[in-house]
């Protein structure tokens, strides 16, 4: 519980923003409803936050596969990065079908029907699948399509690549900032990092957004080597699967304002919570735009409360 009152994410920023009860629900009511002796609700709320529409699935595979490949291969051309990476997905594409069609998943996974459209809307796991498996050609070919940075992907010798698998922090004063770089590398004292945004997530995004994203994995990297700013370079890649383009935008934001930013979102997302007296549902008010209720994967257990 200390954990999520005192650490911030962008993640939590946007939640928080749309709904202060959806935030109460992600964030407090699902928390350990895995563990065996949860109670029903507990459980249940957890079930709901972790199940995912079939194309976050597959901005996730594309994500794992291109930082296994990054990581792991020595690539020393752009068609090679393209080959493997198009190797790597759909085997994992396939691996993560078989789990999904045969119930192999892990114990703790068990709890939870992977995705949205089979378990909200009842649609046949077959049909899933074969709009994933179309979304993946999509996604893979838009991907492909920025010849630019698979170019300075494949060029990156291997020992400057920085290992990003896990979720990584920085404190800003008693602030802890959760961040998640996709893909990094350190060369001749400067750092370059890649975080990619495939369709569905620019659909969350506004365009004042997306400076705001590079800013702070720019302030994470400053932080992590200490190093001036002149010398880390950040870039979020938008995917646009409709217009089969990627469009590469470059950190310029003045940090002094992306720290205002996050210092004002977290004291706002605090005042809601007293860690003396624990976090109460009453704090978290529910959005008064009902519009968004309807999209709302905790409407079930919202509706009848105050
Ligand atoms: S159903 Fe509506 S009020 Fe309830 S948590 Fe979701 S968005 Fe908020």
């Amino acid at each position: 519980m200390e954990d999520n009152i005192y650490s911030w994410s962008y993640t939590k920023h946007k939640i928080f923003s749309f709904c202060r009860r959806k935030y109460f629900y992600f964030y407090f009511a699902s928390k350990n409803g895995w563990k065996e002796y949860s109670s029903s609700l507990n459980r249940k709320v957890f079930v709901q936050k972790h199940i995912v529409p079939y194309k976050k699935w597959i901005n996730n595979l594309l994500i794992s596969s291109l930082r296994n490949i990054f990581l792991d291969t020595h690539i020393i051309k752009p068609e090679q990065l393209e080959n493997q990476l198009k190797k790597t997905l759909y085997k994992s594409f396939l691996r993560e079908k078989f789990n999904l069609l045969n119930n192999t998943h892990s114990q703790e996974q068990k709890l939870i029907t992977p995705l949205k459209e089979i378990y909200f809307y009842n649609l046949p796991s077959s049909n899933v699948i074969y709009l994933s498996e179309k979304y993946l050609t999509n996604l893979l070919n838009t991907f492909n399509s920025d010849n630019k940075l698979i170019k300075i992907l494949s060029e990156v010798p291997r020992q400057s690549k920085i290992n990003t698998f896990k979720p990584s922090f920085f404190y800003l004063k008693k602030i802890k900032i959760w961040v998640s770089p996709h893909l990094a590398w350190f060369r001749n004292g400067k750092v370059t990092s890649i975080n990619l945004y495939p369709e569905t997530s620019l659909n969350n995004f506004n365009v004042l957004d997306w400076d705001l994203l590079s800013s702070i994995n720019t302030l994470f990297w400053q932080n992590k080597f200490n190093i001036n700013r002149i010398n880390i370079e950040t870039i979020s890649t938008f995917l646009n699967i409709q217009k089969n383009s990627a469009t590469n935008i470059y950190c310029k934001k003045n940090l002094k304002e992306t720290i205002k930013f996050i210092e004002n979102s977290f004291s706002t997302i605090h005042s809601c919570c007293s860690t003396s007296l624990g976090v109460y549902k009453q704090n978290y008010k529910k959005t008064n735009d009902i519009k968004k209720c309807s999209t709302c994967i905790f409407k079930q257990f919202c509706i009848s409360e105050n």
